[in-house]
């Protein structure tokens, strides 16, 4: 599914997460190891299979702690909504262990994380906010937005979400989304002026 997944680490202390390991577990463990990080926390920016298919061996190779918003973490673990990710042939989660808030700080040694709740793609979803770098998961891509068809979304929601708390952010702010379908990365001045579905041009 081309998911980014992103390693953040502390350079003071060596502590490290990781963020929605889509796959690929010895091409992320490998860099774990390269960059010498201890991996405390793996992160989910929502609970979409594609985002949280490599928690379960990332967490057997390092003991992370699996990290999600507390309404995503209710509503994946709902028997309907298992069966109907289920079809996606992905593997599941293990159980999340810490579920966090709109506001909560995740601490990764001496860096701290924000979390920003924007509901609209899942209900739980959230972003990652660390200035000047923003971690958007399937919330806000380059030039676009997350899918709104998925049972719990919202198209209403999700914009609201983008404009209330991402826009609000310094115009430097640096986007990383969760794919890159029209780009790695971008800044929430240049998605502002550009993103169609944020201009009013979609
Ligand atoms: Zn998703
Ligand atoms: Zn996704």
């Amino acid at each position: 599914m081309s998911v980014c997944c992103y390693i953040i680490g502390c350079e003071t202390t060596k502590k490290g997460a990781v963020l929605d390991p889509g796959g690929e577990e010895d091409r992320i463990l490998a860099a774990v190891k390269q960059a010498e990080l201890d991996i405390i926390y793996i992160i989910n920016t929502h609970g979409h299979p594609d985002h949280v298919c490599g928690n379960e061996i990332i967490q057997q190779q390092t003991g992370a702690k699996i990290v999600m918003h507390k309404e995503d973490a209710d509503f994946f673990t709902q028997p309907e909504v298992k069966q109907y990710f289920s079809a996606l042939g992905m593997k599941e989660s293990p159980p999340i262990d810490k579920t966090v808030q709109d506001g909560d700080i995740i601490e990764i040694g001496t860096l701290k994380l924000q979390v920003i709740h924007t509901p609209g793609h899942t209900p739980g979803g959230m972003c990652l906010y660390h200035a000047p770098d923003l971690f958007t998961g399937d919330t806000l891509f380059v030039g676009g937005v997350g899918r709104t068809d998925f049972p719990g979304g919202g198209a209403h929601i999700l914009t609201e979400s983008i404009k209330k708390k991402l826009l609000s952010l310094p115009d430097s702010t640096v986007v990383w989304p969760g794919h890159g379908y029209g780009g790695d990365s971008s800044t929430i001045g240049h998605e502002k002026l550009s993103n169609p579905f944020l201009t009013g041009a979609f």
